[in-house]
Parts: C-alpha cells; structure tokens; sequence
C-alpha cells in the first residue's frame, strides 16, 4: 500500500481541443488544475506533485527527469476537434507512448484521449482508440480516477465521473497548478468549465457523450475564480460547456438570474480581471426563448471585457445536411440569433449598452463587446455540392444587411467512435476536398476580409497584444482572449512582452497593426508606410521633418486622420 503522503507525481498536459473545452496554451484547461485538486484531496501533498506541458519536455529535455522519478504520471490530453495553434504544439501520439516508457512509476492517461487518438490532429480523420502503453486509461472522469487510484494505494480504480460537489473542491484546491505553467502569470488564460453534456445529439459531436447538461452553481465557478486570482490568473474564459446561455436553467431554457450571479460574482472576487470571455452559445436558445436569451446577453456585455465571441454551432444552411446529421438550428433561426447579439451586444465601450450592432467609421475605437461567431463543418452526410453555395450565402446575408460576425470557422469532421459519424467517416469529406478549399478561399476573399474591416475599422486599439513570433519581418501578437485576432506589426520586436495596437489593415483573419499611439518623433519609415494613404515618399517626409511639438505641426495632408492613431512625445535631450 502506498502512502497518499509520500507519493510524488508528475502532471504532464499534452493539450485538450474539445468542442466545448480548450486547452493549448495560453489557455490551460480544467483537467490539470482539477486532477491537482484530486490529488491534494486524496492526500497527496502541494510540494510533491510537479506539472509540465509537453512543450516544455520539449524544449527542456531535463524536465524528463520528473516523468522518470515520479511514483506515478499523470498525462493529460486529446484533441477532438481539428486545429492548428500558435501557441502550443499538441502532444502526438509517439511522444504519450514515450511519456508511457520513460515513466518508471504507475502511470495514468486522461481526458479526452479517451475518445480515440487520430494520426494526426486535422479534420477529415478518423479515430481510434488506444492506451499507448499506459497502465492505466481513465474511462471515466480523469480527476475522480486519479484520486480513486490514490486512495487504492495505486491499485487501481472504478471508471466513475465526479459530482458536483468533488469537482467544486478539486477545482479550488487544484489551483495552485496554474503557478507551474511556463505562461504564468501574464500569458495564461483559465479555460472555466460551467457545465458539461448537452441537451442536443448532433451527429458529429462528443459532447452528448457526457449526458445530459449538469451545471455547476454559481457559487462553485466563483469559487474557482476566486482561488485562480489568488494565484495570480487574471484572463478567464467561461468556455467549457455547451450553451453558456442556457446556463443554471433547466437544460435549455435560460436563466438571466444565474448568468447575473455568475457574472457579478467573478467580478466581485476579481475585480482586476483583465479578460473574461465565453465561448458556445447554441442559437436555438435565441429564438425559442428570445426575451430571457436578449436579458442574458445583455447580462454578459454589461460584466465581460470588449472583442468577446460567442460562437454559434450552425455547422450547415444546407436544410438536407442538417436534417440527416440532427442539427438543431436552421440558417433561417440562426439569422435571427445573429441579430439578436450584434443589437444586444454589438456595441462599443463607450456608447450605450443595447446600442448595436455599433458599425462605421466614426464608432468608439474598440472591438464590439460581444458578436456572434459562426462554426460550420464539412463532410456532413447528406453534404452535395449546393450546401456549399447554401453556407456561402448565409454568410453574405450577414454581411448585406448590416450585422456582424467576430469569427467564420470552417472545419472539416472528425469522426469518433461513439457518434453517429463514425459509420460514415472521413468518406464524403476527403471526396469533397477540392470543393472544399475552393469554397473556403472564396469565403475567406469575399466575407471574412470585408467584415473584419467592419467590425475593426481603421484605427481600432487593441491593448494588451502579446508578441508571439517572427515572420517575413514583421512582428506577430494576438490578446489573450476568446478566438483573438492575429496582428502583424512591422519590424522585429522584442517577443514575450505586449503593447497596445491600432488597426491600420485587414487580412482574411487577420490585421496589420501600429503601436499605439503611434509617436511620429520615433516611429519607423515600416511603421509609418504601414499606414493607409502614406507612401514611402510622404513616410520620408515625417523622417526629414522631425521633430515635431504637436500633431498638427506633422500636417502632410494624408487621407487619413492621423489624430486616431498617432501622437507626438517629445524628444529626450541628451545634455
Ligand atoms: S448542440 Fe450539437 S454540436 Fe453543440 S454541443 Fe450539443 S451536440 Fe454538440
């Protein structure tokens, strides 16, 4: 029998994708923070249980000494959606099977790698799964198996999923986990779990897997925000569950009340948060619950911070496709839910709560509070060649009349054992291939540019952009946050820090930004030329005529009003 007491143990997080739960960095997900709370509950102590990501094994091969020496590892991971990612490379499953050998002590795998293991994290596949030589798979809840396997002194454990009442004291108690992740403290962002399972079946998708929605109370979720803050997280995402709408209802319905205590309460615990954002809201609940869905939504923009998204699952307009795949809204009930947000919360800081959708030149320079996302997926059975033509009008329809959308994904299926897909698999997507790229290319041209351009128009400020990695010259970064923009900055800047940026073009997904304000005493012939209407002739202009005591002195008729995004500083004197 081991001893709870003298058991040292090795976290190691190869990075979750779920539909309704991320977890590559600079997001953490729950699992880590909740199996460290099981294993403090089962006696385990702080100081003896060591958390790593896979990148930092990797990157610091060292680290391998904790996955040699601990009595047992824990490895955390598993992708079931498609994804790339900037921010973390996820675990592939010849490294797990390494994590698997070099362990000398028991070891465990978890989470989502429970519902099968691709050859490669990327749409159109099909899965398998396997225990890549694990001793032990957790079949049920990671945490609860953890903890069980404690208890039993390493023996082994029933595959069981957590209460409610488990995974709110494991939540807390697992926090301090988040002081070993190589973002903490200001590159990190608490992926929150509020619920889990769904009411709906869509034929794809793992969520129903865990049954039928089980909320978290409120006070448990403020609780966790409570104990994160303490260790210093600052960016929070109500991401894991499936409708954030529907949340403390009755499983589909919403209930404004709940979303107020959950709302208020983080920001009563927090009040020096700097991002909370959500991810999942099912439409549906929109138009059959319109009033409470509107009071909801209103709730959310009043307490969230700016460029939040709320990601709506339509994943066809094609009446056929979501007829045989069980899809619960049609692009008809989706149209009306766009609206609903972009007039509920598609205003800026600065204007008047319910004021949206807030679009055009002169609007305040920030992003929108909260703007719908929209979430299509291909290789669907019943999928022809019009559901393409059918998903790429719904998506002008947005843009014509005037609304807005934060975010256009486009994915193709992964088929897992244990949905309705896997008889289908990966056939009418790998068929569809051609079509496919076609078909994103155009929707990438024709919408995504044009409606980014809208919702970021020239000159909108995004504070706080982490500086991420270099290419082709240039300097890129995104905010923490839901779903962030990606943003070029001319020239080479020193990564791992941040600064404030000011829109000044759009890409597909993406924007060019300035620092800002831009200080036209020091700014580069790169920066300056980065800007609309500023050539290289009038860039060298700015140059030759410095310094400047005010911006009106740096008057060189340009089209645009350079008072939204530049400044002047004085010069330091060197005497
Ligand atoms: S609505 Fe459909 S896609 Fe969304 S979580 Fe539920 S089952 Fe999955």
């Amino acid at each position: 029998m081991t001893d709870p007491e003298t058991l040292s143990v090795t976290i190691v997080d190869g990075y979750v994708d779920e539909p309704a739960h991320f977890g590559v960095p600079p997001y953490i997900s729950t699992y880590p923070r909740y199996a460290a709370g099981a294993l403090v509950d089962a006696g385990v102590p702080r100081e003896q249980i060591t958390y790593h990501t896979i990148d930092r094994l990797r990157d610091e091969p060292d680290y391998w000494r904790d996955v040699d020496e601990a009595d047992l590892l824990l490895y955390l991971g598993g992708m079931t959606v498609p994804g790339k990612y900037v921010g973390g490379t996820p675990a592939e499953p010849d490294e797990v099977r390494k994590l698997a050998w070099t362990a000398t002590g028991t070891s465990l795998m978890g989470g989502p790698v429970k519902f099968g293991v691709g050859d490669e994290n990327a749409g159109a596949t099909e899965t398998e799964r396997q225990d890549l030589d694990f001793d032990f798979v957790a079949k049920g809840d990671v945490e609860a198996a953890v903890h069980d396997l404690v208890e039993s002194g390493l023996e082994g454990f029933n595959n069981r999923m957590r209460d409610i009442e488990e995974v709110s004291r494991w939540a807390r108690e697992g926090a301090f986990v988040v002081e070993q992740h190589p973002n903490h403290p200001d590159h990190l962002i608490a992926e929150l779990e509020t619920s889990r399972g769904c009411a709906y079946r869509c034929s794809f998708c793992t969520e129903p897997l865990y049954g039928n929605p089980e909320f978290r109370p409120p006070p448990t979720v403020v609780g966790e925000v409570d104990a994160l803050s303490d260790y210093g997280v600052k960016h929070f995402r109500l991401g894991r569950q499936a409708d954030i709408l529907a949340y403390g209802g009755d499983g589909e319905a919403p209930n404004p009340d709940a979303l107020r205590q959950l709302y208020g309460g983080i920001r009563e615990v927090a009040p020096d948060l700097e991002t909370l954002h959500l991810d999942n809201m099912n439409p549906i609940t929109i138009v059959e619950w319109p009033e409470q869905s509107r009071e909801g939504i209103r709730i959310i923009a009043e307490h969230n911070t700016p460029g939040d998204t709320a990601a709506f699952g339509l994943e066809s307009a094609d009446p056929v496709v979501q007829e045989e795949n069980n899809l619960n809204v049609t692009a008809e009930e989706c149209f009306e839910a766009v609206k609903i947000v972009n007039q509920e919360a598609g205003w800026r800081p600065g204007e008047d709560p319910g004021d949206g959708p807030s679009v055009g030149r002169n609007t305040p320079n920030r992003l929108p509070k909260l703007l719908p996302g929209i979430n299509l997926l291909h290789g669907l059975k019943g999928e022809r060649e019009e559901t393409y033509e059918r998903n790429r009008e719904f998506l002008q329809r947005v843009y014509d009349e005037g609304y807005m959308l934060r975010r256009i994904n486009i994915r193709q299926v992964m088929a897992f054992d244990g949905t309705d897909m896997s008889d289908t698999g990966a056939e009418i997507a790998n068929d569809h291939k051609q079509l496919f790229k076609r078909y994103k290319k155009r929707v990438r041209e024709e919408i995504d540019n044009p409606m980014l351009e809208r919702v970021a128009p020239l000159g909108t400020v995004l504070p706080d952009v982490h500086l991420e990695y270099h290419q082709d010259g240039k300097t890129f970064g995104r905010q923490l946050g839901t779903y962030p923009l990606l943003v070029g900055i001319p020239g080479e800047r020193e990564l791992g820090r941040t600064i404030d940026v000011a829109v000044v073009d759009h890409g597909y997904r993406s924007v060019t930004g300035v620092p800002h304000p831009l200080d036209l005493n020091a700014a580069s012939m790169d920066e300056l030329t980065a800007i609309p209407g500023i050539g290289d002739s009038t860039a060298g202009d700015i140059v030759v005529d410095r310094p400047y005591e005010t911006l009106s002195d740096a008057d060189f008729g340009t089209e645009v009003d350079l008072s939204r995004l530049a400044t002047v500083r004085p010069l330091e004197r060197a005497d």
